[in-house]
């Protein structure tokens, strides 16, 4: 069986406690992993030569940085074919979507390789005065992931602290700590200093809450459900710790009556369904236009039926199993209060025939569902689309925004002036027009309301990691 160590100050080591957890796959419940069990200690351990590495670290050239995050992306991708695969059997992601991320993690690592390079300040002249403002780097971070993307997500926050100057602590989900280890043991086979990248395992309430408490870490950069940033935030607060948070989403997609409704509809599908649902950005509430709702209902349920669900080791399916059974039963549990509120399933609802061991369910469609329905007000983490009708623009934004997340927002519509007039008023981090994701590395990429404080990804994406000074000269 394989076995995850974690990385503190450059050795691969087990924890304090010299236990090992069992991480089963969730297509079958077989062991595939054992994983050195972290504590309280390891988090100070690593945080101390995340410390210790600091003055280092951030004082080596951003040429030296960049190049070593280049060298890091290139052997992630030596090994991603090794880290997809235990990405899938721990967490139970198709393995083409594991491979897809991995590389795509390694594209961020290069993307903040060269936005490192790009620490620009101002120089403002003043008569008799002259003013440098300058960016550093924050200095030890926090950096506590979830386990929906358990390696991209992680490349999202190490790339951009590494490539400021900082120096950093990585938790992973323990629901999914394996393929995040495997990223973070590339980076620093890469030849990073020791104690610069270290990664902890453990729970949340143990070496999650040492790694945000300890005032040796300045900043925490969290992705996973709201109420835990919440108790982030207040945690931090207590040194007054900066704070990234990337929390829970409840995505609505408009369709209009103008929309191509065959891309729409494959957008939906994609977009509901993919990584079984397991998305902070998955498109939670679907709103059609009266008009077009039977023929897009129509296409979107043929599509869902087409979707193949199996093995997530096998490269043709498009389904696995969900991550876990709670999971899955909270899937069932929403599914169960729609329908007796009045909802009706058109497809799935249930778990498919033929895998008893695994957590899978069937990709799910839904009907005649309105607002009071737990479906469409909280976070579900499961593959339902529940499809409601809307009668004009303003039904369909007052609809959408009818939520206490902001994270991302689609809108499917051929008429320029409309889509801009939508987007503009919807209260979401990231819109998507015609498109069925909001992700791209150049762009911000965070949450409005209850979905968060900050953005990840492009430059600004790397500020979230760099304080301004203001340097007066008097001449
Ligand atoms: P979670 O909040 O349960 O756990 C996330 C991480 O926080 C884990 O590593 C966990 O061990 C740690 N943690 C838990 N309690 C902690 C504490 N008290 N102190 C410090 N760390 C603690 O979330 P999850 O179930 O792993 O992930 C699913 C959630 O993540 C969903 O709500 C989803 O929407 C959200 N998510 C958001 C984004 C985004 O970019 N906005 C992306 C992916 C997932």
């Amino acid at each position: 069986m394989y076995r995850s160590m974690m990385l503190i100050n450059g050795e691969r080591v087990e924890g304090a406690s010299g236990r090992f957890d069992v991480i089963h796959n969730p297509a079958n419940q077989e062991p595939v992993a054992e994983v050195a069990i972290g504590d309280v200690i390891d988090a100070v351990k690593a945080l101390e030569a995340a410390q210790h590495a600091f003055p280092g670290w951030s004082s080596v050239s951003p040429k030296r940085r960049c190049d070593l995050l280049h060298d890091a992306a290139d052997l992630v991708r030596e090994r991603a074919d090794r880290i997809a695969e235990l990405l899938t059997v721990e967490m139970g992601k198709p393995i083409r979507d594991s491979r897809r991320e991995v590389l795509s993690a390694a594209d961020s690592l290069d993307y903040f390789a060269e936005e490192g390079l790009r620490n620009i300040g101002d120089w403002i002249s003043t008569g008799d005065t002259r003013s440098i403002v300058i960016k550093q780097p924050v200095g030890v971070v926090s950096l506590i992931t979830p386990w929906n993307y358990p390696v991209e997500l992680l490349a999202w926050k190490a790339g951009p602290a590494l490539a400021a100057g900082c120096t950093a602590v990585a938790k992973p989900s323990s629901l999914a700590p394996v393929a995040a280890t495997e990223f973070v043991m590339a980076i620093n086979d890469a030849g990073l200093p020791p104690g610069v990248l270290n990664i902890v395992h453990g729970s949340g309430d143990t070496v999650g809450a040492e790694l945000v408490t300890n005032p040796i870490s300045r900043k925490i950069s969290f992705t996973g459900e709201t109420s835990t940033g919440i108790w982030i935030m207040e945690a931090a607060a207590r040194n007054l710790k900066r704070v990234s948070l990337e929390l829970g989403g409840h995505a609505p997609m408009i369709v209009f009556d103008d929309a191509d409704i065959d891309a729409a509809a494959s957008a939906c599908v994609r977009r509901a369904f993919g990584n079984m649902g397991q998305v902070c950005i998955s498109v939670n509430r679907v709103y059609v236009d009266d008009a077009i709702a039977e023929d897009f209902t129509e296409k979107v349920i043929r599509r869902t039926l087409g979707l193949r669900i199996g093995d997530p080791l096998d490269p043709e399916v498009d389904l696995g199993p969900m991550v876990s059974e709670a999971q899955r039963r909270k899937t069932r549990e929403h599914i169960e209060d729609a329908v007796n509120k009045g909802a009706q399933i058109l497809c799935g609802g249930r778990e498919p025939d033929g895998f008893a061991r695994g957590y899978y369910f069937l990709p799910t469609v839904l009907k005649d569902v309105d607002h009071t329905m737990r479906i469409m007000r909280e976070e579900t983490f499961g593959p339902v689309a529940p499809i409601m009708r809307f009668c004009g623009e303003e039904d369909a934004v007052r609809l959408a925004n009818d939520t206490q997340y902001g994270l991302a927002a689609y809108i499917y519509t051929n008429s320029l002036r409309r889509a801009v007039r939508t987007a503009e008023r919807l209260e979401a981090g990231s819109v998507g027009v015609n498109v069925g994701s909001v992700i791209d590395h150049h762009a911000p990429f965070g949450g409005w309301k209850q979905s968060g404080i900050g953005r990840e990804l492009s430059h600004r994406g790397l500020d979230e990691y760099m304080e301004i000074k203001h340097i007066r000269l008097g001449l």
